[in-house]
């Protein structure tokens, strides 16, 4: 047997059910809510003292349930582990439940026929869509998290802001659910130009997204849109679309039959892209 230490599987899969069933008491989760956000340790009786439990032995019971996955006792006390933050932190986010918004209008047109672009938030994802040719620009689950301690009207450029966030992270290979790798392969059979599908080698998720979104961090593409005045950074999701395209094309005549080139034109300027099948950059072209 190879005893070469590896981070990668063959690894016991998560006891989704287990951890579930610890969370699901009352008290389990006021212990994990008085020790969320703080930044010392709290001892057993000043916990049970601020969860209000009289009976030592009950709350110990409890605590210990906790113990390990979600809460490790240290020298001072008793403090979170990184996943008991996360799950605090998923339950401050929000359950997927009924939460809605009216649509809200954008200034900008919609990138392919000039509609009327909307923001819309419903239930559990969010969406910048056209009312006319009824496109989604941009579409990515949320939870309602990303409503609060914001204004309505800045909630489209908040929504934009978060997706590029996510799929700059999936573009550098991390899934946004669990952080595991992902892998990239080009799908030329999607309807509008070439799709990149990333599939996470962890949990097994796939997203497939336009080719394009990968060039927002290339520096000669940043640097290009720069000398136009164009800030990239600063360019809300739905209004870069004219920038690219969006005829990727498979390059014909290369070695490598999966390089692809993406136009970048702005001002009668045209930057070309050629990236290899796993969308890292090999040369840029201006023209
Ligand atoms: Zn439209
Ligand atoms: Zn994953």
């Amino acid at each position: 047997m190879d005893d070469r230490e590896t981070t990668d599987g063959p690894e016991p899969a998560p006891d989704v059910e287990d951890a579930f069933s610890l969370l699901a008491d009352e008290t389990r989760l006021s212990i994990l809510r008085e020790l969320y956000a703080r930044d010392e340790p709290l001892t057993f009786s000043e916990l049970r003292e601020r969860v209000g439990m009289r009976d030592s032995g009950q709350f110990n019971y409890h605590l210990g349930k906790l113990k390990g996955q979600f809460v490790e006792q240290t020298d001072g006390g008793y403090e979170l582990t990184m996943s008991g933050f996360r799950v605090l932190g998923a339950v401050f986010a929000g359950s997927y439940d009924e939460q809605t918004i009216d649509p809200i209008p954008i200034d900008d047109p919609c990138p392919l026929c000039s509609g009327g672009l909307e923001a819309i938030y419903d239930r559990d994802h969010f969406e910048i869509t056209c009312e006319d040719c009824e496109t989604n620009i941009v579409a990515y689950p949320a939870p309602p998290g990303i409503l609060r301690s914001r204004d309505r009207e800045e909630l489209p450029e908040v929504f934009s802001r978060y997706a590029r966030h996510i799929l700059g992270q999936i573009t550098d290979g991390f899934c946004p659910f669990c952080l595991g790798p992902t892998a990239v392969e080009l799908d030329v059979e999607k309807v509008e130009g070439i799709g990149a599908n990333h599939q996470c080698q962890h949990c097994g998720v796939d997203m497939t997204m336009s080719t394009g979104v990968s060039l927002l961090q290339v520096p000669d593409v940043v640097a290009f849109a720069r000398e136009h005045g164009v800030d990239l950074q600063d360019t809300p999701l739905w209004a870069l679309d004219p920038l690219f395209t969006g005829d990727e094309r498979l390059v014909e005549d290369a070695d490598d039959p999966a390089t692809i080139e993406i136009d970048v034109i702005i001002d009668d300027e045209t930057l070309t892209v050629r990236l290899d099948d796993q969308l890292t950059v090999l040369e840029t072209i201006r023209s």
